[in-house]
């Protein structure tokens, strides 16, 4: 499948926003960091995280064996929480940025979310998530 026909799955779910969860390669994350930057996501949340996959921590791996706490590897986790319509571009975006086709590459979890609270605000719900100058600023003012 080609990355620009990504596209995720939301009917089970009648929620406005969604948390984009992206496991990637540390070295990848300056790259989707910048990719999301440029296409007006700017609300986002980055740490450092060990994980497993099939890769394990080692080159070579067959199927049955046990990861061990020393197998686990450095990815870097990026989150971020954003309207209904913006699910598909920043999947599409983070695996443009994310992938090398080798084994690691990394996974994408995409979550509802219920509600969003700006603290400094108290404003909820659209008006919390909306960055100023963010994507959808950048759509209605005719930017691609
Ligand atoms: P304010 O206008 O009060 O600064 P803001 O919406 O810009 O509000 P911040 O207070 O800068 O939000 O957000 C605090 C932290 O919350 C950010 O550093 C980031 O880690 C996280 N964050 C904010 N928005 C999002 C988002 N849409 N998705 C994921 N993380 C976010
Ligand atoms: N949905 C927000 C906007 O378009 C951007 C969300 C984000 O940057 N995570 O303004």
């Amino acid at each position: 499948k080609q990355i620009e026909d990504l596209t995720v799955d939301l009917s089970q779910f009648t929620c406005d926003f969604f948390r984009v969860e992206a496991i990637i390669r540390p070295w990848r994350l300056p790259n989707v960091v910048k990719a999301l930057s440029a296409r007006g996501i700017v609300g986002m949340t980055a740490s450092n995280v060990k994980g497993a996959g099939v890769q394990g921590g080692k080159k070579e791996r067959y199927s049955g064996v046990e990861h061990g706490v020393e197998d686990l590897v450095d990815k870097s986790k990026v989150d971020i929480v954003v309207q209904r319509d913006q699910v598909n571009s920043v999947v599409r975006t983070i695996t443009k940025a994310a992938q090398t086709g080798e084994v690691g590459d990394g996974k994408i979890f995409v979550l509802p979310v219920a509600d969003i609270i700006r603290v400094r605000t108290t404003e909820t719900g659209a008006d919390a998530e909306k960055m100023a100058g963010g994507m959808s600023d950048r759509l209605s003012n005719g930017a691609a």
